[in-house]
């Protein structure tokens, strides 16, 4: 039986992209309040051996063979990083001469051991949810020990040795980082980032939109000052 899941197929930017899940159920090393996977019972950020994946990656290759994909996009259930077997679907995808775009929360890609797998993807994305370290703690709920500097600064060390496109995905919650000083250290952390793309995303999931969710007006003019526009 295969252990990863699949979207359907999808075009992006006239590109057919296959979106993927690698790990068998919520494996993270945060625990956001907001998650829309559910809560975290495996906060972990060590590699995990989950099963035998020959099959898997059989099925993969199929897939990769019979759909004309231009791109993989590993999407998991958590950190995807966590997945001992995460650099053979890398690999495979590779050997088919196709690009590879990886998620992840960011925190251990400055890790050499996960710099080394992110930097056979054409694409990696790291995420900002919060400006300080006691919203850090409040509503992400790392592992311990975590810091929100150490999530920045573990971005800032991969993408300045990354030759790929690095992808900031930022998220305006309300209450968290919306104000005009919170956007003030965003725009700080993008200079030092300095992302090949950035994406500025609000809260849309119906269940925590009342709570964390910002206007359009609000939205926009965030967006408009982020993005230098
Ligand atoms: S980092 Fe992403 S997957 Fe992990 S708990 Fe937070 S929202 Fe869920």
């Amino acid at each position: 039986m295969s252990n990863f899941s699949y979207k359907d197929i999808y075009i992006e930017d006239g590109k057919r992209v296959l979106e993927m899940n690698i790990l068998p159920e919520k494996y993270c090393n945060f625990d956001c309040i907001f998650c829309p996977i559910g809560r975290s019972h495996n906060k972990i950020d060590t590699q995990q051996t989950f099963s035998d994946i020959s099959e898997s990656l059989n099925e993969l290759e199929h897939k990769l063979m019979n759909n004309e994909v231009d791109l993989v996009f590993i999407n998991s259930k958590g950190e995807a990083l966590v997945n001992d077997k995460i650099e053979n679907v890398i690999n495979l995808v590779k050997s088919k001469g196709l690009a590879v775009r990886l998620l992840s929360n960011g925190y251990i890609l400055g890790r050499v051991e996960y710099m080394k797998i992110a930097n056979k993807c054409d694409e990696v994305i790291g995420e900002i949810k919060v400006i300080t370290d006691k919203d850090f703690q409040k509503i992400q709920r790392p592992i311990d020990g975590y810091s929100f500097h150490e999530h920045i600064s573990s971005m800032i060390s991969f993408n300045k040795q990354y030759k790929g496109k690095f992808i900031l995905e930022i998220t305006i919650l309300k209450g968290y980082n919306d104000s005009e000083e919170a956007v003030s250290k965003l725009r700080n952390i993008i200079d030092e980032l300095s992302p090949d793309k950035i994406i500025i995303e609000r809260m849309d999931d119906d269940r925590f939109k009342e709570k964390l969710g910002i206007s359009d007006e609000k939205f926009h003019a965030i967006s408009k000052a982020l993005l230098n526009k």
